[in-house]
């Protein structure tokens, strides 16, 4: 038989008899204790390695593992994946397994906000120094590491401005240095962009986005490479970190139907967006599908395809033009976080979040999550939102 392909794998993975006992969807296993027959057994279980055994509830059970799993087998060349109560958990403990006092990290100017701030807040009180890189700097990464570079944060393309970056550029340099690289890979999921099999140590997930795709759970992931699990392992435990097992058994639920959901938040996005590329409200559309995204040619060299975040910037206009628009909005809500099946609009101000690269754009940019509506609904609605933006712009 040939190869499976993913959204085959999407279905089935992670869903081991020994787990189901036969139902279809692993069911949820809450624990805190576990019981032993013995003191010796007691003695034996926590001598051995406890991987996919239950030992303690914070160590998991079948429900985070059967995720956790599923996860691993969509990153071929990966080892195996931890989940962590939110993306930001997933993140910092991914950050804090590999650097020590001393180390340098780089991290993208095009990173989330909250990633930026860890590296600006709890990692450089604990002595680790932080050098921002433009997201298309590629190769020219070389230039930064010194001695002390122990990791490579990037982010691809950036959530707010959409940058991609030349991630087997970058994973070169670092790897004739000896240096881990970490990928926030919320984005595109391991369906559109496997990221371990492009030789990435550290794939990680905003999993409240795609996986869990219903707006109704915080979750995350680090997916590791092969030899880089362990030491993921051992912060995680010394961290205390755990994802509880009912929302991995909703993140399970929601990652079933994923394959399908990415492909019409993808196709529907791309089409919004080539309709407001058309418009003249609108300076620039930032979707890394179409030919003008800094970084458009390494995106089709590099992913299968688009999902459905992407931003726009105005023709003109401030902030209570931008704001006319949005708040009018009749089928998207203003509010952080995406991924899940409704539609959403934020104002986004990168000028705030950037210290290596400049931005500078015609006008304020909006961020669309595109949901699983009507796509001409969707498209009336921000017709009438431009012509709000228009008339208070004059
Ligand atoms: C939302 C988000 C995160 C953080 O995830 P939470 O689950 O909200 O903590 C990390 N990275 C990106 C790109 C995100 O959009």
């Amino acid at each position: 038989m040939s190869e499976k392909k993913d959204a085959t794998r999407i279905v089935q993975a992670g869903r081991r008899d020994e787990w189901t006992q036969g139902v279809v969807n692993p069911p949820v296993w809450r624990a805190s204790t576990i019981l032993y027959d013995s003191v010796a057994e007691l003695r034996a279980r926590g001598a051995a390695d406890t991987h996919h055994k239950l030992f303690y509830g914070r160590r998991g059970t079948p429900t985070q593992w059967s995720l956790a799993d599923a996860l691993t087998e969509l990153e071929p060349g990966a080892e195996a994946t931890l989940l962590y109560p939110s993306g930001v958990a997933a993140i910092a403990s991914a950050l804090l397994a590999i650097l020590e006092p001393g180390d340098q990290l780089l991290l993208t100017d095009s990173a989330y906000d909250p990633t930026r701030n860890l590296a600006n807040g709890l990692l450089k009180r604990f002595g680790i120094t932080t050098t921002f890189y433009d997201p298309l700097i590629g190769a020219g990464i070389a230039e930064l590491c010194t001695e002390r570079t122990k990791a490579i944060f990037m982010e691809s393309p950036g959530s707010l401005t959409f940058e991609v970056q030349d991630i087997p550029a970058i994973v070169a340099v670092a790897k004739a240095r000896g240096i881990t690289t970490l990928l926030d890979n919320t984005w595109a999921t391991p369906l559109l962009l496997p990221a371990i099999g492009m030789g990435v140590d550290y794939s990680i997930l905003a999993c409240t986005k795609y996986i869990v795709g219903h707006s109704d759970v915080m979750l995350g992931s680090v997916t590791a490479a092969e030899g880089q699990y362990q030491r993921l392992r051992a912060a995680t435990y010394q961290l205390g970190q755990t994802a509880s097992p009912d929302d991995a058994w909703l993140g399970a639920r929601g990652l079933r139907t994923m394959a399908v959901r990415l492909d019409q938040h993808g196709r529907s996005a791309l089409k919004i967006a080539e309709w407001l590329e058309d418009r003249p409200e609108v300076a620039r559309v930032l979707h890394p599908a179409l030919p003008d995204c800094p970084g458009h040619m390494i995106f089709a060299r590099d992913f299968r395809g688009a999902s459905g975040l992407f931003s726009f910037v105005l023709n003109g206009g401030g902030e209570a033009a931008r704001a006319a628009l949005i708040d009018g909005l009749a089928h998207f809500g203003i509010g952080y976080s995406w991924g899940g099946f409704e539609s959403l609009a934020i104002p986004v101000d990168p000028q705030l979040h950037r210290t290596a690269t400049k931005w500078e754009a015609e006008g304020p940019v909006v961020r669309l999550q595109i949901g699983l509506e009507d796509c001409d609904d969707l498209i009336a609605d921000l017709e009438a939102g431009l012509a709000r933006f228009a008339e208070v712009r004059g």
